[in-house]
């Protein structure tokens, strides 16, 4: 079974757990639920190839909180949030489990976004 990290939804503790593939959830040592992170530049976890080429097109310098919550805490869930703060493609029926990584016209359509934002600052 891969590592992942987890964090605790009582206390807040981050930890590294084996888990099943498809585990989202595991149980902190002080009994609370803790949820699956996702971590940038860990190549053990095999499902978060989507990871970097969404970290490669997030402003990093935006004030947004969809974008702060994302690069805070890079979790599928931050993603989604990311995807509806930047309105772009919502997830469908059925991809909540492997969310798309941004093809090359999301990436086209972010950065000119992001280039439109910083000309008129
Ligand atoms: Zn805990």
């Amino acid at each position: 079974m891969p590592l992942y990290d987890f964090r605790c939804r009582v206390c807040g503790r981050t930890f590294e757990a084996m888990a099943k593939m498809d585990a989202g959830h595991s149980v902190c040592a002080c009994g609370g639920t803790a949820e699956r992170l996702l971590s940038v530049g860990r190549g053990y976890r095999a499902d978060a190839d989507w990871l970097p080429s969404v970290t490669a097109v997030v402003d990093r310098d935006s004030p947004a909180p969809h974008v702060r919550a994302f690069l805070a805490e890079p979790s599928r869930a931050n993603y989604r949030r990311w995807l509806a703060g930047e309105k772009l493609r919502p997830l469908e029926d059925g991809e909540s489990r492997r969310p798309p990584a941004p093809g090359p016209e999301i990436a086209r359509q972010v950065r000119a976004r992001f280039a439109a934002r910083r000309g008129a600052a």
